[in-house]
């Protein structure tokens, strides 16, 4: 049963982060009643992370926030913070059980990675969500010989009073794991393609043990370059990009186990390639799992309890 719907409402983005895995494509965009179609053929009450590209783009968000929250949906979105203003802050605050935040450090390593002031710019969304209802939960991207090392950073995004901070390294797969994935019908991996380099590795784990023996204002969580435990997406969770094609992964989205929007949700999930797929998935001959950062995520029940994965 599908538990964790992420509706990728667009893949356009004002930010040019040079590590994007998002493919930026021009894509057709569906309008919120097709998206609203297609929740109400999911289970009520399930979580709906909104995200992109960049989903505050998204010309109806707030529309379609709304409508999902009166259908009971918990939200969640995932979003880079620029654009956080007059318009969506108020249905953030209030419709949203959680709002996750980009941010690759403190501002001079954001700032280098996504540019020129963007760290006050999100700094400022985020502030604008004081008193929210849900968790604002910074996630933080450790990129090697930049936030890698020193952290005197994290005092900082703790000045901004979020709920929680996510670490996790910058997913990398090498040459010969994008190819093994493709032999199984994965693709468009190449922009995740990042040598396998132990130096940087070590340098992240002793940032994790660094972090681990600091105390903070706010609880911070390290996602491990190579996650364990058996990943629950496949068959539980249903990423739909913007043009209504769905998998189970959310990073790796580079293949499709039918069209929401053409076929609905029930033939989707009960099509040959999901039974394939989510085969090869629960196979663990998946070389992306490895360094998957979703593979130790639990999913959230409806209740708001943790599912085991
Ligand atoms: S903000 Fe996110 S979607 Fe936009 S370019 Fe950066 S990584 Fe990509
Ligand atoms: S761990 Fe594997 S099955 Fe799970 S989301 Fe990642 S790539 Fe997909």
């Amino acid at each position: 049963m599908i538990r964790h719907a992420h509706f990728q409402l667009t893949l356009r983005c004002n930010l040019r982060c040079p590590f994007c895995g998002q493919q930026r494509l021009p894509v057709p965009e569906a309008g919120p009643e097709t998206w609203l179609r297609a929740a109400e053929q999911l289970p009520p009450g399930i979580k709906i992370t909104l995200w992109g590209g960049e989903p505050l783009l998204y010309g109806k968000f707030v529309f379609l926030a709304e409508r999902l929250s009166e259908m009971g949906f918990v939200l969640e979105i995932v979003t880079n913070g620029t654009l956080i203003g007059e318009e969506n802050a108020s249905v953030l605050r209030e419709k949203f059980s959680a709002v996750y935040v980009s941010l690759d450090g403190g501002e001079k390593a954001h700032d280098a990675v996504r540019g020129q002031g963007m760290f006050s710019r999100t700094a400022r969304g985020a502030a604008s969500l004081a008193g929210h209802r849900g968790k604002l939960v910074f996630l933080t991207t450790l990129h090697a010989g930049l936030t890698a090392g020193d952290i005197g950073w994290l005092r900082e995004l703790e000045a901004l009073k979020p709920d929680a901070v996510t670490l996790q390294p910058l997913i990398g797969l090498t040459g010969q794991e994008i190819a093994e994935a493709e032999k199984l019908g994965i693709t468009g991996l190449g922009r995740w393609e990042r040598p396998d380099d132990p130096a940087a590795r070590r340098a992240l784990e002793e940032t994790w043990a660094r972090v681990s023996r600091e105390k903070y204002d706010m609880p911070v969580v390290l996602v491990p370059h190579f996650p364990e435990g058996v990943c629950a997406r496949p068959g539980s969770a249903l990423h739909i990009s913007p043009c209504g094609e769905a998998c189970f992964c959310t990073d790796f989205t580079g293949y499709t186990v039918g069209n929401v929007f053409r076929d609905g949700v029930a033939a989707v999930v009960d099509s040959p390639a999901a039974r394939r797929f989510r085969a090869l998935f629960e196979s663990g001959a998946v070389p992306l799992c490895r360094h998957c950062p979703w593979r130790s995520q639990p999913i959230e029940t409806p209740d708001g309890r943790q599912a085991a994965t």
